[in-house]
């Protein structure tokens, strides 16, 4: 129980209001996407900027309280929000200041991918983000973050140049190549380990305003046929071309033909980020292909190319996943994959492959945290639902096709992928040989802990 003269003192020294289960908004603020999660701190606390978040980890620190940070809420094993304790909402911090010249970009920590496509397009920039625009910024980077410019620019981390961030001891911070080195290091994939990141600067690249882009699908029945015209496709597109796979049941989506919605379908998620015209030739093959069901890979806006796959993810309904890095895409994993896709329980799940190869290979595997440096492909199974009644055969459906195929994995996963129930093993597996160096900064910036609902490296007690 916190004593209600600190909680009082504490309430009136922050710029950003401060909720407590009874209060309109509680329930709002704690919610996230994933309802499988469902957690209830004891107080939540609005951020407005840096100053509020400082008093925050003061208070938590003083009050022994369990803390958690809240991004874009998106982390399929809820790790915002703690039962008990405070949570830190940053939902309200969601500045970009962009700076053309440079072409760099700073983004305040609350983010989602969409706050800053926007701002960065308006000067036909981007920064390396992920495929869904509601995802926080926050939590992609500092797990890796890989999007559409990955096999160009490599993980969003390789691409960032500094963070501000509020230690476990409440100052305020520098991290980049020259400042707090040790700090960066751990912060490029190492998760909220570390502190409070209060803002991100970003390098930017010239994208867009518009790219050919857009998706394109076939009948299930062409599954084998169509992936492997995708990984031949892939083995020799320019690092510009970035296709995601995707198996599933077709959504009743206007650009799908209407007697295919509810029936299995292979997708591809196309985007060509260079010249137009290049982009128009690479593509052709593929649009070309066998009797697609629906296909609206053209010119259009990287912006919208960036929302898409949205309208799939929406917030509240239950979802579970089971993810491994690829070295390559062997016939018999794509096998493997089509026949796992053919006993999905559920409208809305999916087998993703996505590109990764390319840039991120060519640095060295101790450059940051993040590592794994020899993945080419992020696997994903994605189980997605919307009864609690169904959990339990849409997780089984997800972990039997993982424990099917994980042989073809390098050995690494992404940490952001990781569900509620993988612990140690898992988050050693995310970062291999930098998991010792991990464990070293985390000993020096948060000996105690504080910040520790995160896939968690635990410092060592002395
Ligand atoms: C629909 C969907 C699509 C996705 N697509 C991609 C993709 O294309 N590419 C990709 O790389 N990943 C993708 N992801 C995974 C995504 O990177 C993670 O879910 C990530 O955690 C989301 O960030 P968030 O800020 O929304 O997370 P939150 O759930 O808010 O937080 C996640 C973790 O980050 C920590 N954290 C958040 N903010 C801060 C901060 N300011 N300082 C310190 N720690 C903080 C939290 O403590 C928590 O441990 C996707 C996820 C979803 C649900």
């Amino acid at each position: 129980m916190i004593d209600k003269k600190d909680l009082d003192a504490f309430k009136a020294s922050l710029h950003g209001e401060l909720l407590q289960p009874s209060d309109s908004g509680y329930d709002e603020a704690r919610s996230i996407w994933n309802a499988m999660i469902d957690r209830r701190p004891d107080i939540i606390a609005r951020c407005r900027g840096v100053a509020d978040v400082v008093a925050c980890v003061n208070f938590a620190r003083g009050h022994s309280l369990k803390l958690s940070i809240k991004g874009g809420g998106h982390n399929i094993a809820g790790l915002a929000v703690c039962d008990g304790g405070i949570m830190l909402d940053m939902s309200l911090m969601r500045g970009v200041w962009v700076d053309p010249i440079s072409r760099t970009a700073r983004a305040q920590a609350g983010c989602l991918l969409s706050d800053v496509d926007r701002e960065t397009q308006l000067h036909g920039l981007a920064a390396v983000l992920g495929f869904v625009s509601n995802t926080g910024t926050a939590g992609l980077t500092l797990g890796g973050g890989f999007g559409y410019l990955t096999r160009r620019f490599g993980w969003t981390t390789d691409n960032l140049l500094s963070m501000e961030v509020v230690t476990a001891e409440g100052r305020i911070v520098r991290a980049n190549e020259n400042e707090n080195s040790d700090l960066f290091w751990g912060l490029c994939g190492g998760g909220g380990n570390f502190g409070v990141v209060t803002n991100f600067e970003y390098k930017l690249h010239l994208v867009g305003p518009e790219v050919m882009a857009g998706a394109i699908a076939w009948r299930a029945e062409d599954s084998s046929a169509v992936l492997e015209m995708f990984r031949a496709v892939m083995e020799k597109a320019p690092p510009e071309l970035a296709c995601i796979a995707g198996l599933r049941i077709a959504p009743p989506a206007p650009w799908l033909a209407k007697d295919i919605h509810g029936k299995p379908i292979v997708a591809l998620f196309v985007c060509h980020s260079g010249q137009l015209a290049e982009g128009e030739k690479l593509v052709a093959p593929i649009k070309a292909f066998g009797k697609p069901v629906g296909d609206i890979v053209q010119r259009r806006s990287y912006v919208s190319q960036q929302s898409l796959l949205d309208a799939t993810q929406p917030k509240g309904r239950r979802y579970y996943w089971k993810s491994e890095y690829l070295p390559d895409l062997k016939p018999d994993l794509l096998a493997k994959t089509i026949s796992h896709a053919k006993a999905i329980p559920s409208p809305h799940s999916a087998i993703l492959l996505f590109p990764l190869d390319g840039a991120l290979n060519r640095l060295a595997e101790d450059c940051s945290a993040v590592g794994n440096r020899d993945a080419a492909w992020v696997l994903n199974i994605a189980a997605s639902w919307e009864k609690s009644e169904d959990d339990r055969t849409n997780v089984e459906w997800a972990r039997a096709a993982w424990q099917d195929i994980r042989s073809f994995s390098t050995g690494g996963t992404y940490v952001n992928f990781l569900t509620e129930e993988e612990g140690d093993e898992r988050i050693h597996a995310a970062y291999g040989d930098n998991y010792e160096r991990l464990i070293e900064v985390k000993t020096k910036w948060d000996a105690k802990n504080l910040f520790r609902m995160n896939k968690n490296i635990v410092p060592v007690t002395r």
